[in-house]
């Protein structure tokens, strides 16, 4: 039986392909309401989020940030600076 660790993980990673399809479908709010949920998953569960998750989602309106979709991706000082539509940020090194 695996833990309920394991499916809290495999939950929010379920969450994180329903909000990039529905980013990718132009469902914008839909993919928010996912990226919600798998958020609360997380603090529910104590878990922290997949570096990938935290890379492709907004702080700022919970947004589920594809570039070319609904946000624009920049290089900048060792940098990876993902820009949402609203104006927030996700950053991290490369
Ligand atoms: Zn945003």
């Amino acid at each position: 039986m695996p833990s309920e660790e394991q499916l809290a993980a495999e939950r929010i990673e379920r969450l994180q392909a329903l909000a990039k399809a529905a980013t990718s479908a132009g469902e914008t709010d839909r993919a928010r309401a996912y990226v919600r949920r798998a958020r609360r998953v997380a603090e529910r569960n104590r878990l922290s989020l997949p570096p990938e998750f935290k890379r492709f989602t907004c702080d700022r309106c919970d947004a589920y940030l594809q570039p070319g979709v609904n946000a624009r991706v920049r290089t900048r000082d060792g940098h990876v600076v993902v820009t949402c539509d609203c104006g927030g940020h996700a950053r991290y090194p490369y």
